[in-house]
């Protein structure tokens, strides 16, 4: 029998506002543990939570990026239950109203575009952080991640393969970074995913009992887990054995998933409105009013890269992929106009720089117009595409422009035929054979013998002069 695997995925999404969702504690990453955490955050008697304005506007301006529709009534609600990193023994999330629900993220899959529906957003608090690696029996908690903004961001059970999966992600991080409301960092936990796995017998319609999987903090952990996972159920269910609804966790170093716990039901939150947070109506106004800072989202400029600039559907992916990138190949088009040979050099060498330094575009200091200077002494002979390369890195180390390198390095490429011929006339009468080889019909002679030249040039000869030059001397 054939199986096939039914995925849903929950995604918690840190937003980077300054203060937390309900006090005006900072949000600020790395400070002394317990320096930031007032009465609100602990839930000491009488605190009273004050729902923080930036979240609700993130939470929004998410909701509309992914299509969703936008609840009218914003409430929130107490989640109940006891854990030591969460004093106030309940969580401010929201349960029958999220502020948001029925959009969807298009991704491709198999060739196709498939519609990825999102069952709903919703805003809610972060709980404290549990310090267990301290010597002695002592656990420790810092409460200042307690009360910081999440937003929860849940889809249907959609995604029919773990690769679904990862595309999915990719592209819903992509759409967030565009709409800059988070870090969206999976390995430092601004962004986290968790997973509700299925299998049942192709062409049925009804659901097998789901696992919920945590604990994959990359992009790469999803993906392995969920194809462990997977792979686990199958073997199970072909074995006649009942796959049992629990939490289980990723363990990506031993590569397998172990039983956490049994899965709770939303019952035993024993969910109810927050007393403490009044119900407000979102008049429309600052709907219509966030909707204006909507910027274009990945899909949109992918489209315009392909018809404004002349990309093929893999280089305007790798453009738009990260905005900031897609923002710096717009910019050096604009001041050199050959697009397909500004993604050249942003997908070679330019993102070579990135890997090898570990930092994003911003971060690596050449500014668009200093890609634009590089190319520019390409194209009027100045120098070669190949000394370009070292020029390049020269610029990202010392932050200054092309031509200045270039003039201090004496890396002007010889063009003044003059010199050329001599150097040609050099070489012809050093390598007879050759020549008398390119006579008798060799061209790869002629090949070799510009080679010679180049290499008594240093690499700086003009090669087009070079060729030009040697064809009359060997013709005469
Ligand atoms: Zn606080």
């Amino acid at each position: 029998m054939q199986y096939e695997p039914v995925i849903g995925l929950e995604v918690h999404l840190q937003l980077a506002t300054k203060t937390k969702a309900f006090c005006g504690c900072s949000t600020e990453f790395g400070k002394r543990p317990n320096s930031q955490a007032c009465p609100v955050c602990l839930g000491l008697p009488g605190a009273l939570p004050k729902l923080n304005r930036e979240a609700f506007r993130y939470a929004i301006k998410v909701a509309l990026a992914l299509d969703c529709g936008i609840q009218k009534l914003i409430k929130f609600d107490r989640k109940n239950y006891y854990y030591p990193d969460l004093p106030k023994n309940f969580q401010i999330s929201q349960y029958d109203k999220p502020i948001a629900y029925n959009g969807s993220v298009m991704i491709a899959s198999g060739g196709i575009a498939k519609k990825i529906r999102v069952k709903r957003v919703h805003l809610e608090e972060d709980a404290g952080k549990l310090i267990h690696d301290t010597p002695g029996d002592y656990s420790f908690v810092d409460y200042n991640r307690t009360g910081i903004p999440l937003l929860e961001i849940v889809t249907e059970p959609d995604l029919n393969s773990p690769d679904e999966a990862y595309r999915y992600l990719t592209n819903l991080k992509s759409i967030l970074q565009y709409l800059d409301v988070s870090s969206c960092d999976m390995e430092k936990g601004t962004l986290r995913c968790d997973a509700n796995i299925s299998v049942r017998p192709k062409g049925v319609s009804a659901l097998g009992a789901k696992v919920e999987l945590k604990n994959m903090n990359s992009f790469k952990n999803v993906r392995d887990g969920l194809e462990y996972e997977v792979s686990r159920q199958i073997e199970a269910v072909s074995a006649g054995e009942k796959i049992s609804q629990e939490t289980r966790l990723w363990d990506a170093e031993k590569g397998v998933t172990a039983p956490m716990r049994s899965k709770e039901e939303a019952h035993d939150y024993r969910y109810f409105p927050e007393p403490d947070l009044v119900p407000f109506v979102e008049s429309g106004a600052l709907v219509d009013e966030i909707k204006k800072t909507i910027p274009e989202l990945p899909e949109a400029r992918m489209r315009r890269f392909k018809a404004e600039y002349g990309l093929s559907d893999y280089d305007a992916g790798v453009m738009i992929s990260d905005k900031l990138i897609a923002d710096y190949f717009e910019a050096c088009v604009k001041s050199y106009n050959k697009a397909k040979t500004v993604a050249n050099w942003i997908m070679g060498d330019i993102m070579a720089q990135l890997k090898e330094r570990d930092v994003g575009i911003a971060g690596l200091g050449l500014p668009p117009e200093g890609l634009s200077g590089l190319l520019k002494l390409i194209d009027d002979g100045t120098i070669s595409g190949k000394i370009a390369k070292g020029v390049l890195v020269e610029m990202v180390e010392t932050k200054k422009a092309a031509a200045e390198i270039v003039k201090e390095k004496s890396l002007a490429q010889v063009s003044d035929s003059g010199r050329i011929e001599e150097m040609v006339k050099a070489v012809v009468e050093k390598e007879a054979k050759s020549v008398s080889d390119y006579r008798n019909g060799k061209a790869s002679a002629f090949t070799f013998l510009v080679g010679q030249v180049m290499k008594e040039a240093k690499g700086k000869a003009n090669p087009a002069v070079v060729n030009q030059v040697l064809k009359k001397m060997l013709g005469a």
